[in-house]
């Protein structure tokens, strides 16, 4: 189908009545131009954060298929709203959960995956030339029940239906004016970026820029969906992620910081074939994704493993570790919360000693001990104490030179 655009609008732009009132005239607007508009939308403002809240208060672990039953209820309220709103304005229009409108997922409550889109209904609706308002972050199993694909899925549900659809364009409405070279709100001074790499972006959303969903982006790089991230407050014209040449240059393109990890530590591990399997195979096996690890030098036949892994994972992580360490005869867990990811990110970085030199002399300056370093072709992550990150970054950001860009790329 032709001239299909999808727009997903996050928490604060659907944050209340009156910002959904707006958001259905913008909507409209594109419609009017002759647009098949199929429209995702978040939960309104803080919901989702209430609603767990609200679990905690009942059952201190909720069961996760639970869990989603209610966390998806966030999304149904703004996607009728928004789709009684745009009635409103005289426009033909039907809201839709993720279910209705064929989003089938793999049974992993609470991080589900999307394993097909099912677009009869979506294109049937599309032909009687309705808008489509879609709940965001959620899908069906195939027992029917709802899951939801993890905090920030909205994202991910809006570029899986421009991939579905071969939309020409997925717009992400956001509260700020699209990708900075680090979170603006943290670093007054950020650049904003007209265009990022999908590689480049991927590696900014994982490493913790929350601006964008990993998986949104991945999807994205995967379907060549052009991707374009602005703010629904001011309308400017955002920062578009899609392919990007920049030939040999080492360009730092930002930083990012992850304050939601922790550490976990495995104390003197029997130094044999077949440890590291057994434990990384047990976390797999309950999903847990495992980030940066790395093992000691060996001393007496043992040595010690660690790994990170995301705070919402740490407390089964760390049961599964405790009964494999009895099981592989290592000494003890602990683990540690106060820990954070601060990583650069920019093309061609594994050539260049000079990024590694000014990032470690940077925390070095800064009297900062890190506790891990690892990178990969586009980037470099260290791991640090929470209690410093925050002036780690702004002081990065700094000596990278990313302030005052105006659209330019930071060269090394
Ligand atoms: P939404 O509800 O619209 O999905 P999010 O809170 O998930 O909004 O994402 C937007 C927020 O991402 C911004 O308010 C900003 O604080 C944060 N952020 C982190 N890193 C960046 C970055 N590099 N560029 C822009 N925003 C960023
Ligand atoms: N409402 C969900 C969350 O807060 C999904 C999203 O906003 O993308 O995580
Ligand atoms: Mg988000």
């Amino acid at each position: 189908m032709d001239n299909v655009l999808v727009q997903k609008y996050g928490g604060t732009s659907v944050g209340s009545t009156k910002k959904i009132k707006r958001i259905a005239q913008n909507i409209v607007r594109n419609k009017k131009n002759g647009l098949k508009v199929v429209v995702v939308v978040s939960a309104m403002g803080n919901t989702t954060n209430e609603l767990i809240s609200k679990a905690l208060e009942v059952n201190k672990q909720p069961p996760s298929r639970e869990l989603d039953m209610l966390l998806a209820t966030g999304e149904q309220v703004s996607i009728s709203l928004l789709a009684m709103a745009i009635k409103s304005l005289g426009h033909d229009v039907i809201s839709l959960t993720g279910g209705q409108c064929g989003i089938l997922t793999d049974g992993n409550h609470k991080k589900a995956k999307i394993t097909e889109i099912k677009t009869d209904r979506l294109l049937s609706e599309l032909e009687q030339d309705k808008i489509i308002i879609v709940a965001g972050f959620q899908g069906i199993d195939n027992c029917n029940d709802i899951t939801t694909l993890g905090r920030g899925g909205s994202d991910t549900t809006a570029v899986a239906l421009a991939a579905a659809l071969k939309a020409d364009m997925c717009e992400i409405y956001t509260d700020v004016d699209g990708v900075y070279t680090t979170d603006p709100r943290i670093v007054q001074n950020a650049s904003l970026i007209d265009k990022i790499s999908y590689d480049e972006m991927l590696e900014l959303a994982s490493l913790g820029s929350s601006v964008l969903h990993p998986r949104s982006v991945e999807l994205a790089r995967k379907f060549k969906v052009p991707l374009v991230v602005k703010s629904s407050f001011t309308m400017n014209k955002g920062t578009i992620v899609t392919e990007v040449d920049t030939m040999e240059k080492v360009v730092v393109r930002g930083l990012a910081l992850d304050q939601e990890i922790a550490k976990i530590s495995i104390l003197e591990v029997p130094d044999k074939p077949g440890i590291a399997y057994k434990l990384f195979a047990e976390l797999a096996k309950n999903n847990i994704g495992v980030d940066i690890i790395i093992q000691n030098i060996n001393r007496n036949s043992v040595n010690d493993i660690s790994f990170t892994v995301k705070i919402d994972d740490l407390d089964e992580a760390v049961e599964i570790s405790e009964k494999i360490v009895s099981e592989i005869g290592a000494k003890k867990v602990i683990y540690d919360k106060a820990v954070s990811k601060l990583s650069v990110v920019g093309a061609g970085i594994s050539g260049s000693a000079e990024v590694a030199s000014i990032f470690f002399k940077s925390l070095y300056e800064l009297g900062i001990n890190i506790q891990t370093i690892s990178s990969s072709q586009i980037k470099i992550s260290c791991i640090i104490e929470t209690d410093k990150a925050l002036k780690a970054l702004t002081y990065l950001h700094d000596k990278f030179h990313l302030s005052g860009l105006n659209g330019e790329d930071a060269v090394i």
